[in-house]
């Protein structure tokens, strides 16, 4: 079974679906992300324990199920007090609002399983930007926007725990489309990282960490220009929201099988769609009920 694999001094990270980061100091350790469940989570105490090392606080890089999952089982295990930023925290609270903004009002049964809907963890304090000693464990947290409301990277040392503020070329060819929130916060955040000498060993939560990072990084920042010119091409013709999303599928080979992916990809094109609007570069109006998108 893979355990804790060492980057810097005092930092390792748990590979898996979501790679969890830990930033240690002597035998205390803090946990960046959960992943999704309780198994994972256990995987993570196994591997902390196989180091000698102990749980004493999770930071969450932000509020999606595959990364909080296993926070709430943490919390009650070990009684490590659990962090986020002030974004995510109604969110890591109520994870139900998850599925609500995805869906658009309170989600159907088949979008709350736990890819949608984690267990509610209560959050013990939120945190800014800059230095922060948990656990008599120092680290930076470090504001990375764009991909959730709030989303954060820890770093320790020379490695930054980023989180999904990009995902790994392999992935991205999968997914086609990233998921963001917000397009120009995200694209800001990814040339930040680029332009940033000192960015470090970057560990993203899905894909491989190391140098490669940086074309990892310049991939999602292409991928997002590039869906953008799509979708204000796209919109020659009037569409739905709808439309768009399945127009963006189908440019990227995206099968789209079950309701989750479906709600995940159309809010991803809502996302480049508010950015279009509020560029000024498409506008939208109501036809027969429907709301059409059309470029300006
Ligand atoms: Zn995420």
């Amino acid at each position: 079974m893979v355990g804790l694999v060492r980057l810097d001094q005092g930092a390792y990270y748990l590979p898996g679906p979501a790679n969890l980061g830990v930033a240690a100091a002597g035998r205390r350790a803090v946990a960046v992300d959960t992943g999704l469940d309780e198994d994972r989570a256990r995987r993570l105490l196994r591997a902390l324990h196989e180091e000698g090392l102990e749980l004493g606080a999770v930071i969450l890089t932000h509020s999606h199920a595959d990364h909080m999952g296993g926070a709430a089982f943490l919390a009650s295990r070990t009684g490590a007090p659990v962090f986020c930023s002030l974004e995510e925290r109604p969110f890591v609270e109520s994870p139900v609002l998850e599925g609500m903004s995805l869906f658009g009002g309170y989600p159907p049964r088949n979008l709350r399983n736990k890819f949608l809907l984690a267990p509610p963890c209560r959050v013990e304090g939120v945190l800014g930007p800059g230095p922060a000693l948990l656990a008599g464990v120092e680290v930076e947290v470090v504001p990375l926007l764009g991909h959730s409301l709030g989303h954060v990277g820890v770093r320790c040392g020379g490695v930054l725990f980023s989180g999904d503020v990009y995902i790994g070329r392999d992935v991205l060819a999968r997914h086609g489309v990233p998921f963001l929130v917000e397009v120009d916060a995200a694209a800001a955040t990814l040339e930040g990282l680029l332009a940033s000498e000192a960015a470090g060993c970057l560990v993203p939560g899905h894909g491989q960490p190391g140098p490669g990072w940086r074309e990892d990084a310049r991939a999602n920042l292409d991928r997002i220009r590039e869906v953008a010119d799509r979708v204000q091409r796209l919109l020659e013709r009037p569409l739905t929201s709808q439309e768009a999303s399945r127009e963006l599928c189908r440019a990227y080979g995206v099968r789209v099988e079950a309701p989750g992916q479906y709600y995940l990809m159309l809010s991803a094109t809502k996302a480049f769609l508010t950015y279009l609007f509020d560029q000024g570069l498409i506008g939208s109006s109501v036809r027969d009920g429907n709301l059409l998108w059309h470029r300006r």
